[in-house]
């Protein structure tokens, strides 16, 4: 019998919450800013991996790092690189379908040239493919910033069909309510790409957030939004009848016991929603990639294989690859169910 890290090793898997910036390395964010000319408030990657903790305000401590890391990235190589080392560790954890946020306005302001970017994440794409890892990119809008901005990204995304699937959002919820996005999601649903938007864990009116994307914003799916369990029955419920998919994230801390959120998972999980587990940033949070973060969950008791394997159908069918991907990651998945009691390993 597999042991719980050895079955979530396994796995095939699919993640449809990361963010691309949350992917370097230490060592590479260290290098890139030396190379870049750019002071970072850290040291070492000791110093780094120790500044993982965020304390509180855990969101606007974990952005402020965030940010920091995201500051050494100023050339189209640097994301070349980061996208390549990413891709590898996706093939190592399994993963055969991911969908990245990459955060598009902010690399202008880093002197980055967004077509080539975007050539260069097409490029990164493709490659990945080769080595069975199948990538599609979400352009996640800086909320602090106009929607005036946001839409011009998406007139630079005109030129270059196929190289975001979709629409989603990033950085500081506060004061940055989804609706006030609203024309701009709308101008991404004319334009043919997918919808799903942020709803942070326990922020200030997390629960009217995720009412304006589901009733205003029409959108497919919601990152984090496990506040959705304090909103009234009847929108519950029709975010389950809608079947609008959770991406949420049991990620945890270098100082924190265990996965986060497992409650909530489960509980959501329960309740009939659609629910996938994510690392979010997986450099940044001692969860690290998939396979550990899903490890932790198994080790931690209160999430079984049988309960992992109904979600990762979820996620699936709930992602924005294409019918053969889907098809192929459940007849995998099929494998691992009936495999479940014996020691095939099926990878
Ligand atoms: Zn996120």
């Amino acid at each position: 019998m597999l042991t719980d890290d050895e079955w979530a090793s396994v796995l095939p898997k699919f993640e449809l919450h990361t963010h691309l910036e949350g992917t370097v390395r230490p060592e590479d964010s260290i290098a890139m800013a030396k190379r870049n000319g750019i002071d970072l408030p850290f040291e070492s990657v000791d110093d780094m991996r120790a500044a993982q903790d965020y304390g509180e305000p855990a969101l606007q401590n974990f952005l402020a790092y965030h940010y920091a890391v995201f500051s050494a990235i100023r050339r189209v190589e640097d994301v070349e690189l980061i996208a390549r080392r990413y891709v590898e560790r996706c093939a190592e954890n399994n993963i055969r379908h991911v969908e990245v946020h990459v955060c598009l306005q902010d690399y202008v302001d880093h002197g980055i040239d967004l077509d080539e970017l975007l050539d260069t994440l097409h490029e990164s794409a493709l490659s990945a493919t080769r080595m069975g890892v199948d990538v599609a990119y979400i352009y996640g809008i800086n909320r602090s910033l106009s929607v005036a901005s946001a839409i011009a990204v998406l007139k630079v995304i005109d030129r270059h069909p196929g190289s975001v699937v979709g629409v989603g959002s990033c950085s500081e919820e506060t004061g940055h309510p989804p609706v006030m996005f609203a024309e701009f999601f709308a101008a991404a649903r004319d334009r043919g790409l997918r919808l799903t938007a942020h709803c942070d864990c326990d922020q200030l009116n997390s629960v009217e957030h995720i009412r304006q994307c589901v009733q205003e914003i029409g959108v497919e799916r919601i990152d984090h939004g496990v506040n959705i369990l304090d909103a009234p029955e009847s929108l519950l419920t029709e975010a389950r009848d809608r079947n609008i998919h959770f991406t949420v994230v049991p990620t945890w801390r270098p100082s924190d016991p265990g996965p986060r959120r497992i409650e909530r998972l489960i509980d959501m999980h329960d309740r009939g929603l659609s629910v996938s587990v994510n690392t979010d940033d997986p450099e940044e949070f001692a969860s690290g990639h998939l396979s550990k973060l899903i490890a932790g969950l198994l080790n931690d008791g209160r999430i079984t294989r049988e309960r992992m394997i109904a979600i990762m159908r979820d996620t699936v069918r709930a992602s924005w690859a294409s019918v053969q991907v889907k098809e192929d990651a459940l007849a995998e998945l099929q494998v691992v169910e009936d495999a479940s009691a014996s020691d095939i390993v099926v990878s």
